[in-house]
């Protein structure tokens, strides 16, 4: 008898034949899937001839719901995790249950599929040794420059996702803290009808996705360069030179001669 597992099923981000035969296989035989949303994994499910019970998990209800699905794997029963696209836990939903899975003792198993971070990653062209996940930015400005100010210095490629509703506005923001020098690439729709993959820098990107009404639509990987190590000392001297002026200048006056002193991005000192 195999012992009873939750299993994380990675599903496809745009074309369907992405389901690997063995995600298939586990879909088929577990007892029921826990889902993020029931209608949309009702159709993967149709369009593979598969009929299983379906569990609504999502971000609502994960907390609740999470001893109640342990219940049932501590009973016996194998189940499997997925999410509307992609890999479950990567900016979606499920990691309350697999902590609490894990908690319990159960057996946790990937079937390992599509992710769009590293489908993105793996033809950027950008240095992959290293990478950071930066998943969403915070969907107000505030934040998001904060977030972004924070990132300034980071050595690593850095990847984002971003939806079509933000994607100027991200790609603005990040041209004017890292500099619109910076190498970047922007993954849109990747395995779907209109995938398409643009490279340059973060200026570049810009100009390109505000000429083309049809680069603003769909789904987005940003994946930006980190920082040279020169570009880093000369945010750190950036930083050292705003410290000091702001002590006896208004921060925005104090950021704008620092970045002039320095040739630090003035976003990159003060977010106004
Ligand atoms: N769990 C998913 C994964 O493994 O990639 C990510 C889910 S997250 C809620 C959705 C975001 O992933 C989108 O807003 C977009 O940034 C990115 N994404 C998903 N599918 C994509 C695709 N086909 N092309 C580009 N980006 C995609």
């Amino acid at each position: 008898m195999t012992v009873a597992t939750l299993y994380v099923v990675a599903t496809p981000i745009g074309n369907l034949a992405d389901l690997s035969p063995r995600g298939q296989e586990v879909l088929r035989t577990v007892a029921a899937i826990c889902a993020e949303d029931t209608r949309r994994t009702g159709q993967l499910l149709s369009h593979f001839g598969i009929s299983q019970p379906l569990v609504a998990l999502h971000d609502h209800n994960e907390e609740l719901l999470a001893q109640r699905i342990v219940a049932r794997l501590q009973a016996g029963e194998s189940l499997a995790l997925v999410s509307d696209a992609g890999t479950p836990l990567v900016s979606d939903p499920g990691f309350r249950l697999v902590r609490a899975a894990r908690q319990a003792g159960i057996r946790v198993s990937p079937i390992p599929g599509a992710c769009a971070a590293i489908a993105a990653l793996s033809v950027a062209g950008l240095p992959s040794d290293r990478f950071t996940f930066e998943g969403f930015l915070p969907a107000k400005a505030s934040g998001r420059r904060d977030r972004l100010q924070g990132l300034a210095g980071e050595l690593r490629t850095m990847v984002f996702y971003e939806s079509s509703h933000r994607i100027t506005e991200s790609l603005a923001d990040m041209a004017a803290v890292f500099g619109g020098e910076r190498p970047a690439v922007l993954a849109r729709e990747l395995t779907k009808l209109f995938e398409t993959v643009l490279d340059g820098d973060l200026h570049s990107l810009q100009q390109q996705v505000d000429a083309d009404e049809n680069q603003r639509k769909g789904e987005f990987v940003v994946m930006v360069q980190g920082a040279a190590d020169d570009e880093q000392a000369q945010l750190a001297e950036g930083r050292r030179v705003y410290a000091t002026l702001s002590e006896h200048l208004p921060p925005s006056t104090a950021a704008k001669l620092a970045a002039e002193l320095t040739g630090a991005p003035r976003k990159a000192l003060y977010g106004s």
